[in-house]
């Protein structure tokens, strides 16, 4: 009934995954973290191993990845340095809407070009004043003959500031709110899109995050995706799938850490001892070592049932939940062990855990997670 077995291609994926992770991202992970500079060479070397479009459908000239071999993908790339593998997710998370609501026009115009050469692309949701309640989006979108006119601000968008498309959520109709809202293919060429200020962040510093402006920015009406009011929908579906990638990241960092911390407990002495051998330190490391398992196998459950359609919000919220704060719990538990050590630059906890934190905001944060588990639950009471 149950197979927790990896097929020949997956075991493959996860190889040249982990050899990636190991050979180019690791190496460079603290110089991109501290200059916070985009790494553009590396990006550049996962388009070419696939990993920039391997969600894009198989027609499309893409990796056409389930989502239990994206979960295996994430793991390994956020191990390698979670900042990186935010850029590479935020290429995923942003063509998605392309992927499940766009026509057969629209996906080949715009995911194509996506398999051919390295490009990136932001989904563009939050503003400044609407971060959880997403349905509130003050951004405008007003149709005037054959083309729709946007008008509005993003912020904290990842990519954004080197992005070549971009998926913009804009109310068409403020007075409905989240039934309102509708959601645009906007190419970065088209006039009145400005990029604002680059955030200065505390983790994932690889990653570029930017303000967007949209100053009477025209698209077609043809780039309308799905029809006008679904933009919502839009957004919670494309969310339902990149949740339990997440989650996955979040095992990565935490099993990052934990494989750091077991190393440094086997050559660190005190008191004439391995430290190791402290008991208070080996039942630490014995909790760690399951939590990240049970975060595993909670993502794999849900990237499965994404893959056979079945009803997933329940599912997909806990994976990206529980993976997020177990990342951050490990994280923290694992700089311990390296006592004042960890705390320093010159050892790589202190990015691992600043890194977890963000696993547990963007996305929706893991508040939000908690309402739609609860609100499965328990039911909506009123
Ligand atoms: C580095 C980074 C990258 C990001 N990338 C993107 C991106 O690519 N695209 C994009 O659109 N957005 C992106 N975001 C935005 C991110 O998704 C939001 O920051 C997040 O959803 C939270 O919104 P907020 O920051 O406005 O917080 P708020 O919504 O203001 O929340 C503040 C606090 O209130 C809590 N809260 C809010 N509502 C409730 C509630 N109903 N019940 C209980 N608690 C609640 C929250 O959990 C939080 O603790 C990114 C954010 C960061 C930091």
């Amino acid at each position: 009934m149950i197979d927790f077995s990896l097929t020949d291609e997956q075991k493959a994926l996860k190889e040249m995954a982990k050899e990636f992770a190991e050979k180019e991202m690791r190496p460079n992970a603290a110089k991109y973290d501290r200059g916070e500079e985009f790494p553009y060479d590396i990006i550049q070397k996962a388009f070419e191993v696939g990993f920039m479009s391997s969600e894009i459908p198989e027609e499309y000239g893409g990796g056409g990845l389930s989502h239990v071999d994206t979960a295996i993908l994430c793991e390994e790339l956020a191990w390698g340095c979670a900042g990186m593998y935010t850029t590479i997710m935020a290429n995923a998370l942003a063509v998605t809407p392309i992927i499940l609501f766009g026509t057969e026009e629209q996906k080949k115009k715009y995911l194509t070009p996506f398999t051919k050469e390295m490009k990136l692309a932001s989904f563009c949701l939050t503003e400044r004043e609407v971060g959880s309640d997403a349905g509130a989006v003050k951004t405008r979108a007003v149709k005037k003959g054959d083309e729709y006119i946007i008008n509005g601000a993003k912020c904290f968008i990842t990519n954004g500031g080197v992005a070549d498309l971009y998926i913009v959520f804009a109310s068409t109709e403020p007075e409905k709110r989240a039934r309102g809202m509708s959601a645009f293919i906007v190419p970065r060429e088209t006039e009145g899109l400005t990029i604002g200020k680059i955030e200065d962040k505390m983790g994932h510093r690889a990653s570029n995050t930017a303000e967007i402006f949209f100053d009477d920015v025209k698209v077609p009406a043809e780039n309308l995706l799905g029809k006008e009011g679904i933009g919502f929908i839009i957004a919670m579906k494309t969310f339902e799938g990149s949740r339990p990638p997440v989650g996955a990241g979040g095992v990565g960092v935490a099993r990052a850490a934990l494989e750091y911390a077991v190393d440094y407990s086997r050559t660190r002495q005190q008191f004439g001892k391995l430290i190791g051998m402290f008991q208070n330190l080996a039942f630490n490391v014995a909790q760690m070592a399951t939590e990240i398992e049970a975060a595993r196998f909670l993502v794999w459950n849900a990237a499965w049932m994404l893959d056979r359609g079945l009803p997933i919000g329940k599912s997909s919220a806990m994976a990206k939940m529980y993976g997020s704060d177990v990342a951050m719990k490990v994280t923290s538990q694992a700089l311990e062990i390296f006592g004042g050590y960890g705390y320093m630059k010159d050892y790589p906890m202190e990015k691992l855990m600043r890194d977890a934190k963000l696993l547990q905001i963007y996305e929706g944060t893991n508040d939000i997670q908690r309402l739609i588990i609860s609100r499965e639950v328990i039911g909506r009471l009123k």
